[in-house]
């Protein structure tokens, strides 16, 4: 599942390529992709004709500023969103084209159809997407000092990997980046949080900034799938530096113990037994 570096990267690509183009016609044909509205028309005609004015992210969703209203983009588990040609081949489970009057599209495409689209007024945003105005502190737009993640996190008395994914704490953070980030910090998954030094609290605060930060550098993990693609269907960077995650048996890039593999909330976790506490 794209986390924040993916989107992020995705956010800062349509910032390039569709920020001021207007959307000429809007084609769907996964009704599944749009399943917050009651049909096809009431989607299309909130678009066609309407300028977009910028773009940006909360969590891991990319919100698309079209006049009073946004046009927010969730990629579930295996949304892409393309820059295409209209002469570029449809692929397979392409949902929605956007297609702009200066020429070029947006294609949506989503093999697992957990991602959607949908319209919301500005006005509107808090009573429609509730789940927006929920998200916690952004590592990477918020400012936030290391002693209120501090405070925050001993008041959260829970596992230090459930605290990271819980995105009404810190937004954006997934399976993958929780674990990249405990690596980096050298903190282990089941650590309760209300049982860290403040050294260790000033180190996973670091951490996060560190870990997301190169992660957008590096344009984002693409996993052995290939799942997640840029806006121009480049695969990302930093899956190549990944410390711990899917690298179950290689040594520990830090003191060369094996990396183990264990099963979190139903979902697999990688780390080092050794140097994480
Ligand atoms: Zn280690």
């Amino acid at each position: 599942m794209p986390e924040l570096p993916e989107v992020e990267t995705i956010r800062r690509d349509l910032e390039k390529e569709v920020v001021n183009k207007r959307i000429k016609t809007v084609e769907v044909t996964g009704l599944r992709s749009i399943r917050r509205h009651a049909n096809k028309k009431q989607f299309i005609s909130r678009l066609e004709g309407q300028k977009i004015d910028g773009v940006s992210r909360r969590g891991k969703n990319l919100l698309l500023d079209i006049g009073d209203d946004v046009l927010v983009v969730h990629l579930g588990m295996s949304g892409q969103l393309l820059k295409a040609a209209p002469k570029d081949a449809t692929v397979k489970h392409t949902h929605v084209v956007i297609t702009f009057t200066q020429g070029g599209q947006l294609r949506y495409v989503d093999t697992r159809t957990f991602g959607e689209l949908y319209v919301v007024a500005k006005e509107r945003l808090a009573e429609d997407a509730p789940e927006l105005g929920e998200l916690g502190f952004d590592p990477i737009e918020d400012v936030m000092s290391w002693q209120d993640f501090g405070t925050k996190l001993v008041r959260k008395q829970a596992q230090l990997k459930s605290v990271l994914m819980d995105q009404k704490f810190v937004a954006g953070i997934g399976n993958i980046y929780s674990d990249e980030i405990l690596w980096e910090a050298g903190l282990r998954y089941d650590r309760p949080s209300h049982t860290l030094s403040i050294q260790e609290v000033r180190r996973l605060y670091r951490a996060i900034g560190e870990v997301l930060n190169e992660a957008i550098k590096q344009r984002g993990s693409s996993l052995a799938d290939e799942t997640y693609r840029d806006l121009y269907g480049a695969i990302g960077g930093y899956q190549l530096l990944h410390n711990v995650y899917a690298r179950d048996g290689q040594p520990c890039k830090r003191c060369r113990h094996a990396i183990g593999k264990a099963k979190y909330a139903g979902r697999s976790t990688y780390y080092c037994p050794s140097c994480q506490v």
